[in-house]
């Protein structure tokens, strides 16, 4: 059964950083999701803390921020059946050394906290998500 859904990936700044911008795109067209939207940005801390705001108590919550914002990201809106639990599957488990053969993550990520893509990770964040960087 055909379930189109729409998931909000970034890009993360180490990534960016490393030009791994049109390879990490291409892994996405490569396994059949379509881009339907997408813009490179840099933002604020505050606006850093309001998007991750589901984590404010942890003890990383601050240094995640910081982070976020520390350079240029690419944030998308990604198309595709099952579209938020595949996306998370391509990206793989939250630590790099942890991640799956094959998983953007594992490929690409640094550590735990440069795992160069984030991913919605349920369909409710996934709207939150979406209309935090695409209002219009
Ligand atoms: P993301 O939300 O970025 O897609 P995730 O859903 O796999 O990642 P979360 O638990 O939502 O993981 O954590 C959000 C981000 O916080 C992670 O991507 C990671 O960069 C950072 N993070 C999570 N756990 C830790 C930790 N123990 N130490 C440092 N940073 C962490
Ligand atoms: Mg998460």
């Amino acid at each position: 059964m055909s379930n189109l859904e729409k998931t909000l990936s970034i890009i993360k700044p180490d990534a960016v950083e490393r030009g791994l911008e049109n390879e990490i795109k291409n892994q996405f067209l490569s396994n059949g999701f379509e881009i339907t939207n997408e813009k490179k940005i840099k933002i604020s801390k505050s606006e850093a803390e309001d998007f991750y705001k589901v984590h404010q108590t942890k003890p990383f919550y601050n240094d995640l921020c910081s982070y976020l914002s520390s350079g240029p990201i690419v944030v998308m809106i990604l198309e595709k059946n099952n579209a938020i639990l595949a996306n998370r599957k391509l990206m793989g488990a939250t630590d790099p050394n942890k991640a799956e053969e094959g998983t953007i993550r594992k490929k690409y990520g640094l550590s735990i906290d440069k795992n160069s893509v984030h991913g919605s990770d349920s369909l409710e964040n996934a709207k939150i998500e979406i209309n935090f960087f695409f209002k219009d």
